[in-house]
């Protein structure tokens, strides 16, 4: 009952980049530019003298702005990107058969790099979108690509397992990485202190265009079986509030390692797994080898989700269940409910993302000796 406080890979080699963060904030012609994930912003609570839980994103905005930032951005516009692209490719798999179910998400690194050394066979059924991070960062860096001034990219992130994917060859563009630094919640919170900063007295503050719109289906990225929620609201056509709280009590909702729902898509019953804790996902790839059959699959390595990553202040029980309820109330409180109806995922598809949509939105994982 207790949220991980080692990371679950056991393996990441655990860096502090926030000397290298605060080296790029000095350099006055650098542009220097943050993405803040959906856990992030209902875990600052105690330390920095505000209730865990509570959202505190408008202070996360202004503080990184009086850092010296200079373009703050919210991964769940990333996360909106990732819904899209999931939906579509969970539709294009169920088109062609049965056997090339289920599509397993792969926006958590740690089950990436689990799955790439331990469970050779369920690869090829990995998501090829990258994780919103990656998504968000190669759009930014693609957005500024014809500037002369150097621009490096920094994402606030739960865990140090994002460290390990930012520095993956994959993600590199022709600049270097898309991603230059992760700092971990623990990480930024530092920084508040070091600089400072009264961030509880602060006065919250939007984020920046062009990318300033997001989604509730994005924020809820940050929870197990946010991401299944989000995709399953792309995907029925049912368009009703009645059609949302459904999807919601389904059953993706709630705290345990492996959860089971059905739903219904036209004629046929979907049928959905959302698992966190690596030992749960290798427990359900068992069953699946041993006949059971499921159509998606949602895999967080950190028992509860990102909410719970290694990167964040530790908590119990209690705390995590009220991060939780922090980002699905920001979800309610969000104008905009399903990814497709964020109006820059419009203008993003039309402009810098066309005839670029697999280059700067896909990648393809491969398994690794072990
Ligand atoms: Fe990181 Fe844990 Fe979230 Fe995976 S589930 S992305 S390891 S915080």
């Amino acid at each position: 009952g207790q949220c991980a406080a080692v990371c679950p890979t056991g393996a990441i080699v655990i860096k502090n980049d926030s000397a290298r963060v605060w080296k790029a904030l000095d350099e006055k012609e650098t542009r220097v530019s943050v993405q803040i994930a959906p856990a992030v912003r209902v875990a600052l609570g105690k330390e920095l003298g505000i209730g865990d839980g509570e959202n505190a994103m408008g202070l996360i905005v202004a503080a990184l702005r009086r850092m010296g930032f200079n373009e703050v951005f919210d991964t769940s516009t990333g996360a909106d990107l990732t819904v899209l692209e999931e939906s579509a490719e969970f539709l294009a798999r169920l088109g062609k058969g049965e056997h090339e179910m289920p599509l397993f998400t792969s926006c958590c690194p740690a089950w990436v790099s689990y799955a790439e050394k331990n469970e050779p066979e369920v690869v090829k059924n990995l998501s090829t979108c990258r994780s919103p991070m990656q998504m968000f960062a190669a759009v930014i860096k693609e957005h500024h690509k014809h500037s002369p001034r150097k621009h490096v990219h920094v994402a606030v992130m739960p865990c140090t397992a994002k460290k390990a994917e930012a520095a993956r060859e994959e993600f590199r563009g022709e600049l270097g990485p898309d991603v230059d630094y992760v700092i971990t919640t623990q990480e930024l919170i530092q920084m508040i202190k070091e600089s400072g900063i009264v961030f509880s007295e602060l006065e919250p503050e939007a984020v920046d265009m062009p990318f300033g719109t997001m989604s509730g289906a994005g924020v809820i990225f940050g929870v197990t079986g946010g991401v299944t929620e989000a995709v399953l609201r792309r995907v029925i056509s049912d368009k009703s509030a009645a059609a949302l709280r459904t999807i919601a009590f389904k059953g993706v909702r709630g705290g345990e390692g492996i959860k089971v729902a059905t739903v219904k898509y036209g004629d046929r019953e979907l049928k959905i797994a959302v698992v966190s804790g690596l030992g749960n996902a290798h427990e359900l790839i068992k069953r699946i080898k041993e006949g059971e059959h499921y159509d998606f699959v949602e895999v967080m390595a950190c028992p509860g989700g990102c909410v719970c990553g290694a990167g964040q202040p530790f908590i119990l029980r209690e705390g995590k269940v009220s991060r939780a309820k922090g980002l699905y109330s920001a979800d309610k409180m969000s104008s905009i409910k399903r990814s497709e109806e964020n109006p820059l995922m419009l203008s993003l598809y039309s402009g810098l993302l066309k005839g670029r949509v697999h280059e700067l939105l896909h990648v393809h994982y491969h398994a690794k000796e072990a």
